[in-house]
C-alpha cells in the first residue's frame, strides 16, 4: 500500500524540481481549503492542488524573477508568446469594448499573434502607433492618444531589429493620461537597463528564452506587475489555457537567472565594443547600435539606461555599391565567420549569433546587406578576431 505520509524534506540548497502533477491533500477538510484558498493566496507555501494551477517549483524561480524585476508578482509561462497571451487577455473584455493602441516595431510574432488571432479571430479594434524617421515621435503619439482614447497601450523598450529605444517614461506618462493601461516587452532591455514597473507601467513581459535563460536551450515566458488583482486574474487565465511552465524548466531557469546579471553586463561590454569596431571598417556601411552617438536614439538611452549599458544586439549594413554587391557580402561574411558565428534564429544566446534582417524581415526591411547580431559573452578578442578577418576578406 502507498505510504500517505508526507515524504521527509533533506538539507538541499534548491527547491527540487517537483514533477507531481497532483499533490496529497489528506482529506477533505483540507483539499475545501485548497480549492478556497488557491486564487486568494497565490504566494501561500500551503496546498499545492495540481501542477498547472500552481507548482513549487515553478513558485521558486518565480521569487528570482520578482527580485530582478523588482515586483509584487511574476508568473512564468511555457514561452515569451504564452506571457503575451496571458497579460493581453486580461484586459479583453469582448468584441466592441475598447480599443488597443501597439507600436509598430514589436516582434513579429506579436505582431502576426494581433493580426492573426486578436483581430481575425477575437474581433478585436487594435490600432498601431507608427515610427518616423528612426524614431517614436511623442507629439504624434499625443495627438493619437487623444484622438483614439484607447484602454490598453503595447510598447518595446528597445525595437528589433533597428534598435529604436522608446521614450519609455513619456510614453507610459502619456498613456496613463488617457486613461489607458501599459504594457511593456522588456525582453531587449531586460531588468539590468530599466525596471518598467517602477515607472507607472502595469505589466511587464519578457521572453524568457532569450537573455533570462540565456543559454539558446530553454523556452520560457514571464509575465510580472505589482496590481494584486492581476495577478489573480494572470494566475487565473494561465491555469485555464494550460500556459504554465513545465517544473523541470523552471528549475533550469531559476539556476541560469543566478548568473543573468553578470552575463547581462558582459553582453552589453562586448556589443559597445564590437560596435565601434564595425564603425570604424571600411567593408561597413551603416552601424546601428544605441550605445554609438551615431544612433538616432543615442539621447534618448543614455538618459533612459543611465549609464548602465546599450544592450547586446548590434544591426549593420555591409557596404557595397549594388543591391547584389550587398547581399553578395552578406552572404560571403555569413560564410567566413560560420564556425564561430552562426545563424540561428533566436538572440541572447552565450554565443554570438546572427540572422540576415532581409531574409527574416523581408517586405519590411528589404536591406540585403544588413545583419543583426545577438552578441555573447565569448573572449572580446576571440569575438574581435572572427569578425575583423571576415570584414577584411571582403575587401580584399
Ligand atoms: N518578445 C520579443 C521581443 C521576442 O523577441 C520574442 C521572441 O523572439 C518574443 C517576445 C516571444 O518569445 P518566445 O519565442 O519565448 O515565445
Amino acid at each position: 500500500m502507498a505510504n500517505k505520509k508526507k515524504r521527509g524534506t533533506v538539507n538541499t540548497t534548491r527547491v527540487p524540481v517537483y514533477r507531481d502533477a497532483g499533490f496529497y491533500l489528506e482529506d477533505a477538510g483540507l483539499t475545501k481549503k485548497a480549492f478556497r484558498d488557491e486564487l486568494e493566496h497565490p504566494r501561500s507555501p500551503d496546498h499545492y492542488i495540481y501542477s498547472r494551477y500552481r507548482n513549487p517549483t515553478v513558485v521558486a524561480a518565480e521569487e528570482t524573477v520578482m527580485a530582478l524585476e523588482a515586483c509584487s508578482w511574476a508568473i512564468l509561462t511555457q514561452s515569451g508568446m504564452a506571457a503575451i497571451d496571458v497579460a493581453l487577455s486580461l484586459f479583453q473584455r469582448g468584441i466592441n469594448r475598447g480599443k488597443w493602441l501597439f507600436f509598430s516595431e514589436i516582434y513579429g510574432g506579436t505582431n502576426a499573434f494581433i493580426d492573426k488571432v486578436l483581430i481575425e479571430k477575437r474581433g478585436l479594434d487594435i490600432h498601431r502607433f507608427f515610427a518616423t524617421e528612426g524614431r517614436y515621435n511623442t507629439d504624434l503619439l499625443e495627438d493619437q492618444l487623444n484622438r483614439l482614447r484607447p484602454d490598453l497601450v503595447y510598447f518595446e523598450v528597445i525595437s528589433n531589429p533597428m534598435l529604436i529605444v522608446a521614450d519609455a517614461i513619456t510614453i507610459i506618462n502619456l498613456a496613463k493620461k488617457v486613461g489607458a493601461a501599459v504594457i511593456v516587452d522588456n525582453t531587449f532591455a531586460t531588468p539590468s537597463l530599466w525596471n518598467p514597473l517602477s515607472h507607472g507601467a502595469d505589466l511587464v513581459i519578457h521572453s524568457a528564452t532569450k537573455y533570462l535563460a540565456g543559454h539558446g536551450n530553454l523556452t520560457a515566458g514571464v509575465l510580472c506587475g505589482n496590481e494584486p488583482q492581476l495577478e489573480k486574474m494572470a494566475i487565473e487565465y494561465r491555469k485555464l489555457v494550460g500556459h504554465m511552465l513545465s517544473p523541470d524548466d523552471a528549475y533550469r531557469l531559476n539556476d541560469m537567472l543566478k548568473s543573468f546579471g553578470i552575463r547581462f553586463t558582459r553582453h552589453c561590454e562586448n556589443a559597445a565594443k564590437l560596435s565601434n569596431l564595425l564603425n570604424n571598417h571600411p567593408a561597413v556601411e551603416c552601424v546601428l547600435y544605441p550605445g554609438l552617438t551615431s544612433h538616432p536614439s543615442h539621447l534618448l538611452a543614455k538618459k533612459l539606461f543611465q549609464g548602465k549599458g546599450y544592450g547586446g544586439m548590434i544591426t549593420f549594413d555591409l557596404a557595397g555599391s549594388t543591391n547584389s554587391e550587398k547581399e553578395k557580402n552578406r552572404d560571403r561574411f555569413i560564410e567566413l565567420v560560420s564556425d564561430k558565428i552562426r545563424l540561428i534564429p533566436t538572440l541572447g544566446d552565450a554565443e554570438t549569433i546572427l540572422l540576415p534582417v532581409e531574409a527574416v524581415w523581408g517586405e519590411k526591411y528589404p536591406l540585403p546587406g544588413m545583419i543583426r547580431l545577438s552578441v555573447g559573452i565569448e573572449e572580446f578578442d576571440e569575438l574581435e578576431t572572427t569578425v575583423v578577418n571576415a570584414l577584411n576578406n571582403l575587401i580584399t
